[in-house]
């Protein structure tokens, strides 16, 4: 099927997804909620579970592309208030929010927020026991960059998660969800910030993303081992593992 996008060059890439985050900050974790019809909670949910971060004062995660916090706040609730996060994003309104809402939650403590670059970590080399990054990767205009920065940054012995969109392995679902993710987000999207344009490129994003296997592949090539991932609901979503062995 052909949706009749326009061609997006890379060097643009970047460009029109800061947008979007700009635009939809404040009103980003609602929209959330209604485009995958509150799913993204399961998913974070899944990918805490298989962090299950040590209960120490000592264990540093990085949150890469955190936005507005989401994976952060359950890291630090998950590890009693123990653990240290670094919510990093490229856009200082999405990293506000999440500041703000920290505040709010009281985990000010546990967390500091970096406005940098996902393809330039600003931390030195084998800082962090783990890397998490949800539904940020496929923003980012050179992956292959980004994982070898999540390998360099991370110490020996730490762990990678990568929750993205995923292949769909079921026929049915996927016409279900082409429908819903090609019709009905621009639509949302129109309606709660008046464009249609940049959710057609994130839904887009979507599909020129690696699948399961092949995204397994980069992250072996980055320097990972013990490359392994899991599919949630048949694949809209799955969580990519590795490790800095
Ligand atoms: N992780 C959060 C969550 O799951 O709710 C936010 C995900 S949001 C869909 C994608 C985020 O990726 C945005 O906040 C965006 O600013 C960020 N992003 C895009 N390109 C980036 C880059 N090159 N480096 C760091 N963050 C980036």
């Amino acid at each position: 099927t052909s949706y009749g996008f326009r061609k997006v060059a890379d060097g643009e890439k970047q460009g029109l997804v800061n947008d979007v985050f700009h635009k939809v900050a404040k009103r980003y974790d609602m929209m959330n909620d209604v485009m995958s019809a509150g799913m993204h909670r399961v998913w974070k949910d899944a990918l805490i579970a298989s962090l299950n971060p040590r209960k120490d004062v000592g264990y540093k995660t990085l949150d890469v592309a955190g936005g507005t916090g989401d994976i952060a706040f359950r890291i630090v609730e998950a590890s009693d208030r123990k653990a240290h996060v670094t919510v990093l994003d490229i856009n200082g309104s999405m990293l506000a929010v999440g500041a703000e809402r920290a505040e709010k939650k009281r985990l000010s403590e546990n967390l500091a927020f970096v406005e940098a670059n996902a393809e330039s970590l600003p931390f030195e080399a084998n800082s962090f026991d783990a890397y998490t990054i949800a539904f940020g990767i496929r923003n980012v205009p050179h992956i292959d960059v980004a994982l070898k920065e999540a390998y360099r940054v991370l110490k020996r012995g730490g762990r990678l998660l990568v929750l993205e969109f995923s292949e769909v392995e079921m026929p049915l679902l996927e016409r279900f969800y082409e429908e819903w993710s090609f019709k009905a987000i621009p639509r949302f999207g129109k309606m709660i910030t008046g464009e249609a344009e940049p959710y057609q490129y994130l839904v887009e994003s979507i599909r020129k993303f690696p699948n399961q296997e092949n995204f397994a592949a980069m992250i072996r090539n980055a320097g990972f081992s013990r490359v392994t991932y899991t599919n949630y609901t048949g694949g809209i979503a799955a969580l990519h593992s590795g490790w800095k062995l």
